[in-house]
């Protein structure tokens, strides 16, 4: 018969493209606390005579570094929140892994840190990664458990909370201790070439649950890494938590090697090319542009207008853009003082600067929807994707009516993927460029694919 054992929930999750001159602070971020948090997780910790106490988890739509100011305030109030829920059997991590302040090498082990200090080596911590996050030593061995998402674009993020937590009651409730063990892979690639919908990491990921099956191992990870961070941690690793070091470390191994040999065959999931090329390709019938160097969801800033300009130029007419990033333009457009209004590069994320003179345009959800020569462009407020069919009909706009969609996005959503239009991955410029060779690489390890062009990789695994 085991005691009542007491864990804490909470972290902080977010993705920073070093490229982007956008700072994030505590307006970019929702704090989701209390039984909010609880109930994200969604883990029954009561069967398990655990009692979870929620402190907080912040998340953001990713975007440029956070501000150093904010994140030690962050982290202080959460440290004073986890000190007040002491003493603890273990703590439950959600994180992101792709966070970046500057001065701060590597803000998520500096935190996993800060946590490990507090709750003592007894308490057994599991965090949740996204699999576009970057792992370190500092990281592993502050840690007992691992799980990183198994799917991009992400589906699984909940059964990845199950996983940890469920590990997390084990290890609680009886079971031996587990360890994580680790090793970075020379490959950095963008989530839009690893989709784990198509080869080859359609199988990776699959085999992972056949790892995850072996004596000795709880569960099995691949890291994809984030490439837009050009730091020193940013890298692929494979990531395994065991109760089996030397099992632990060879499927860690085995898993590395598995990526390492396939890096060749990693390509994007979808017709890509340069801006000119993809406006070239376009067919007769509707069709989906991703303007992928300016996806907010990846960290872009989401304001650019290059792809508007090339579409204007070229007279193509029944397009919707959606949408672009441009603060400031309701209240503008509103005062009606005056019928033409600049987008383009409001936040500072590059590119051209457009002069429009609307033909008409109306107002909602804190968007301003605007009809130039034929084309509707939807102007946001805030810096915003659009994933889901409700992102349009809840501003009354029908995609029949167009011939091409414009988001800015890298791989698509499940929802727009599902209108089986033609679609195409245009290589614009912007925060979050897909074309790597036009990326500053000063800090990132080498060498690097496909940075430089290693030849040879043996597994170098690493543990507490
Ligand atoms: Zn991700």
């Amino acid at each position: 018969m085991t005691s009542q054992k007491s864990i804490a929930i909470g972290g902080i999750s977010t993705e920073c493209s070093t490229y982007s001159h956008l700072f994030q602070t505590e307006a970019d971020f929702n704090k989701i606390q209390g039984s909010t948090l609880v109930e994200l997780v969604d883990f029954p910790f009561e069967n398990h005579k655990i009692q979870a106490q929620p402190l907080f988890y912040c998340k953001s739509l990713p975007g440029g570094a956070v501000d150093a100011e904010f994140y030690e305030r962050t982290k202080d109030q959460f440290l004073q929140q986890l000190k007040a829920a002491c003493p603890l059997d273990g703590v439950l991590l959600l994180m992101h892994g792709a966070m970046y302040v500057p001065d701060i090498e590597d803000p998520e082990g500096d935190w996993i840190e800060a946590v490990r200090h507090i709750v003592g080596n007894h308490c057994v911590i599991a965090v949740c990664f996204d699999l576009h996050g970057n792992v370190t030593d500092k990281i592993i061995q502050n840690i007992d458990i691992f799980s990183a998402y198994r799917t991009a674009p992400h589906i699984d993020v909940k059964a990845t909370y199950h996983r940890a937590a469920k590990h997390l009651a084990a290890a609680l409730t009886g079971e031996s201790r587990p360890e994580v063990v680790w090793s970075p892979i020379p490959v950095l690639i963008s989530g839009e070439m690893s989709s784990t919908f198509v080869e080859p990491c359609k199988s990776i990921y699959a085999h992972l649950e056949n790892y995850d099956q072996r004596n000795g191992i709880l569960d099995t990870n691949l890291m994809v890494g984030y490439v837009w961070a050009d730091t020193k941690a940013a890298t692929a690793a494979a990531v395994v938590t065991c109760t089996d070091r030397q099992a632990g470390k060879e499927t860690c191994a085995e898993i590395a090697d598995m990526y390492w040999k396939k890096r060749n065959e990693l390509k994007f999931d979808m017709r890509a090319g340069d801006l000119e090329n993809v406006l070239d390709m376009l067919p007769d019938k509707f069709s989906i542009i991703a303007d992928s160097g300016d996806n907010p969801t990846a960290g872009g800033v989401g304001d650019r207008a290059d792809v508007l300009e090339a579409v204007i130029k070229k007279g193509i007419t029944k397009a919707l853009f959606a949408g672009i990033a441009a603060p400031g333009i309701v209240e503008e457009l509103q005062s009606r003082k005056v019928y033409t209004f600049k987008i383009g590069n409001r936040l500072g994320g590059g590119g051209p600067c457009l002069t429009l003179n609307p033909e008409k345009f109306y107002f909602k959800n804190q968007c301003a929807v605007v009809v130039f020569k034929g084309i509707t462009i939807v102007l946001t407020e805030q810096r915003r994707p659009f994933h889901y069919h409700s992102d349009f009909t809840d501003l009354g706009i029908d995609l029949n009516n167009f011939r091409l969609l414009v988001v800015k996005s890298g791989y698509l959503s499940p929802e727009l993927q599902s209108l089986s239009a033609p679609s195409f991955l245009a290589l614009t410029d912007g925060a979050v460029s897909q074309r790597f060779d036009s990326l500053d690489n000063k800090h990132r390890q080498k060498p690097m694919y496909p940075f430089q062009n290693p030849t040879e990789f043996v597994a170098d695994v690493r543990h507490k």
